[in-house]
């Protein structure tokens, strides 16, 4: 078996050229060769208007085919470039990834007057405002697809409510929809965080549950993606995932991997999600994301040894996917918790070269982001190659040190000059003792990251004296190993 790696393969500042479909088939390749066994693309559908990053859904059936928003592409292309860019990636050994995104709907295509009363936005549990008439956007008839793939037509019936009201032009207001609760299952921030934005999917509703099992099924057959990132998971009522996921694995018989986004740096919420759903998917590590943000901010004044202490990735590593930013922390967006340069090329050792856990690495991560004038992560395409090719066998931990953190993979018969050490300073480096184990004895190991210039050679009891330099992380393989890790853009 070799490692897993998942990419997610956009940013938020991607240009609207609609060329972003076939840059993805043209790079399938390249990012095979580097170990990537999973893509997570963005939204295909398209959303509110065409440089909709996708989280603004309009029509889940339109992928860039019908002209709907004043465009038939989507800000990455059409349809059909879609799913040449999904082939790419299969006939790279290369999975795809599709992000689903549930929780709301926006651009309405005709109005209708609705009563709804209003919560408190900071506790949704409490009432603020008696029963009123607002206008809102709430009918979905989507003229320009005319009904193919579905006859499906979306009311307020569909939703539970909203944050506009045509009438008065004001979005300061949670309204609800008379005769409709939130979800009792959902996060419990705000008293009730059903709501996020737009107009609120009410799944509550057979009639909408239906309908969204049966798109599943037409996007799956349509497109062959194979597998799925749940969007906003933590504003949804945590059973519809559960049976969703059940429903749509019994019936397509695949095994349709899933990895939710709950954004919560409590690792107890992510557990309790979990286990509302049944383990039915993984949760990215948001609680991991903060510690090294944290890590990154507080420099010598943390104490690695406790890195992945309350972490989704120590409870529950199998239902865990690890990241270090994605397109929500990065610079300028909304979530933004960025985690400081020095730290990056740690972090990514953290998440690459240990055995727990499914590590996600970001695009801007790996490319540099020009709009932000942000650079790439120094070797992070070798890290990559290097958990694809050595990252392997049993793994001994010395996390001993406050400032100075270790560990070794053994290697495995498998996988050939398999084996590697890792040292990760935030202070004045130093020297680390680790045991890689008796068949290694007599061979040299080099940092490939080129931080220590020395050499180690391992003992004939299989000790080797692997050295770190201050606030950096040494990365230490057999020195034949080098020549794989050449990395081609
Ligand atoms: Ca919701």
């Amino acid at each position: 078996m070799n490692n897993e790696t998942l990419m997610q393969y956009f940013e938020w500042y991607l240009p609207n050229d609609g060329l972003w479909w076939k840059r993805c088939a043209a790079k399938a390749k390249n990012l095979s060769a580097l170990g990537v066994t999973q893509v997570w693309l963005p939204p295909a559908y398209k959303g509110t208007s065409q440089e909709d990053v996708g989280y603004g859904v309009y029509d889940m059936y339109d992928l860039g085919e019908f002209d709907q928003k004043g465009t038939v592409r989507t800000k990455y292309g059409t349809k059909k470039e879609y799913l040449k860019a999904i082939q790419a990636f299969h006939d790279a050994d290369i999975r795809v990834i599709a992000d689903i995104v549930l929780n709301h709907r926006m651009g309405g295509d005709e109005t209708e007057t609705v009563t709804a009363v209003t919560d408190n936005p900071e506790n949704r549990n409490e009432q603020i405002g008696e029963k009123q008439k607002i206008r809102t956007h709430s009918r979905f008839t989507f003229p320009g697809r005319k009904g193919k793939y579905s006859t499906f037509t979306w009311d307020h019936t569909c939703f539970t409510g909203t944050d506009w009201d045509e009438k008065t032009k004001t979005n300061q207001q949670i309204y609800r929809f008379t005769g409709k609760q939130w979800a009792e299952q959902t996060d419990s921030e705000n008293g009730n965080y059903d709501y996020l934005m737009g107009l609120d999917v009410d799944v509550s509703n057979p009639v909408v549950v239906r309908e969204t099992k049966r798109w599943l099924r037409w996007y799956i057959r349509t497109t062959g993606i194979d597998g799925l990132r749940l969007d906003a998971v933590k504003h949804i009522s945590f059973p519809f995932y559960r049976d969703l996921l059940k429903d749509i694995r019994k019936k397509t018989a695949m095994e349709l991997p899933a990895v939710g986004e709950y954004w919560s740096s409590d690792p107890g919420k992510l557990l309790g999600y979990l286990d509302a759903v049944d383990n039915e998917m993984s949760l990215f590590d948001v609680s991991l994301h903060y510690n090294f943000f944290n890590a990154s901010q507080a420099g010598a004044d943390f104490d690695l040894r406790t890195i992945f202490d309350n972490t989704l990735i120590k409870e529950r590593p199998q239902n865990a996917v690890t990241f270090v930013d994605n397109h929500d922390t990065q610079y300028g967006q909304s979530l933004q918790s960025f985690v400081a340069d020095w730290f990056r090329p740690h972090c990514y050792a953290l998440i690459l070269l240990r055995h727990e856990g499914l590590p996600c690495v970001f695009y801007s991560d790996y490319y540099g982001n020009p709009v932000k004038d942000r650079p790439s992560v120094l070797d992070l395409g070798k890290l990559m190659k290097l958990r694809r090719y050595y990252a392997y066998g049993e793994q001994k931990d010395y996390f001993d040190d406050p400032h100075l953190i270790g560990w070794v993979r053994c290697g495995d018969e498998e996988h050939e000059g398999s084996g590697l050490a890792v040292t990760l300073s935030n202070g004045e480096g130093g020297i680390k003792r680790m045991f890689m184990g008796k068949e290694h004895a007599g061979k040299t190991f080099a940092d490939v990251l080129g931080n220590c210039s020395e050499a180690v050679v391992i003992d004939k009891r299989g000790w080797g004296k692997f050295s770190c330099e201050p606030g950096r992380v040494s990365v230490w393989v057999q020195s034949e190993a080098f020549e794989n890790l050449v990395v081609n853009e």
